[in-house]
């Protein structure tokens, strides 16, 4: 368990562990048009994330490389599919269990393509393999879990700035830079013939919004170009897939939640009391049920970075939730334990 601790995504997990949400869903694969599928991981035991894939005439395309141990997971049930060689690994962003399995992928045959922020920061956040003479969070995963410490970071290799196209006349898939959302380099691939959108962590399906490498200002935003698309599926990178609603849904989260900080701001409240509201504020979001399930383990931070993006000061007493989670161990994580979380 301490072994996922460390990881960007950890907060999540540990959430999953404490209130294990119903999900006989995951590891199962979907077929969400012809060619086109999509497989909810196992983040509650393993810290993986959801995949898709697109079969083209010649090759595969699959989104997201997960860990290195679910892109062990997925390649099977892949290659069980078709014979067409495994081509391209999509990144939607830098964060571990979207990127530590490039390297698996790489070893499958797959060039791993990611926006040029992925790679950016990667460089910031993920390693020293660049050269920053500090250890990052790769390093922190690879001592805590035996699939990242038995590979190594592989980056993006094949990057893009707005667009990327895959075209081979039946298939077409739009690997899109919108903005930022969850990251500074997220992708979303856009499959406008099937109109399908699979969102790496920009949107999600249930309590996983890490907002600490993000702007949630921006991601509202960009949301909003991702639902003028009009998709009619949408694959998530956590939580079941669904349609259009899960967009609306993430996007009104965030806007809740900016609305109930703003009005502590408009009253002049100080840090400490917004802090102290956090409670109130969940209780606040809760009543609406399109959003409840995004309330998790994330929501002190989560209010915390609002109000700091309103030109608020930081929190004064910091609690587990706000510091770098990859620097949580597990025990700090426990202690902050959301127990209210809504079964599904
Ligand atoms: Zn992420």
């Amino acid at each position: 368990m301490k072994a996922f601790l460390r990881s960007a995504h950890s907060l999540a997990l540990a959430t999953l562990l404490l209130a294990p949400l119903a999900r006989a869903e995951v590891n199962v694969v979907e077929k969400v048009a012809p060619n086109v599928y999509f497989h909810e991981g196992d983040i509650g035991r393993h810290g993986h994330c959801n995949n898709g894939w697109i079969v083209f005439n010649d090759y595969v395309l699959i989104i997201d490389a997960n860990f290195p141990s679910g892109a062990q997971v997925v390649l099977p049930k892949i290659k069980a599919l078709t014979d067409k060689p495994i081509r391209f690994a999509f990144d939607t962003h830098h964060h571990g269990d979207h990127a530590y399995g490039n390297q698996v992928m790489h070893e499958a045959g797959a060039t791993i393509v990611g926006h040029s922020g992925v790679l950016a920061e990667m460089k910031k956040y993920e390693t020293n393999l660049f050269g920053g003479g500090k250890p990052g969070r790769w390093e922190d995963a690879a001592k805590g879990r035996k699939d990242v410490a038995a590979s190594k970071l592989r980056p993006p290799s094949l990057l893009f700035e707005k667009q990327l196209t895959f075209d081979d006349g039946t298939h077409r898939v739009e690997l899109l830079h919108l903005g930022v959302a969850h990251t500074y380099g997220d992708g979303w691939a856009w499959l406008p013939k099937e109109r399908i959108v699979f969102t790496g962590d920009a949107c999600v399906n249930g309590p996983y919004n890490y907002i600490g490498d993000g702007n949630i200002h921006e991601w509202i935003k960009t949301l909003d170009k991702v639902i003028a698309l009009k998709p009619l599926k949408v694959c998530p990178a956590h939580g079941p897939s669904g349609g259009p609603e899960v967009l609306a849904n993430q996007q009104l989260y965030f806007k809740s939640l900016l609305a109930e900080v703003k009005k502590l701001k408009d009253a002049g409240k100080t840090a400490a009391e917004v802090q102290a509201a956090s409670d109130t504020i969940k209780e606040a979001l809760r009543k609406n049920e399109k959003i409840a399930h995004y309330i998790g383990q994330f929501i002190n931070a989560q209010v915390e970075k609002a109000w700091t993006e309103m030109g608020g000061a930081a929190f004064p007493a910091k609690k587990q939730a706000q510091v770098e989670p990859v620097r949580l161990k597990a025990a700090q994580l426990l202690v902050v334990s959301d127990n209210s979380l809504p079964s599904r």
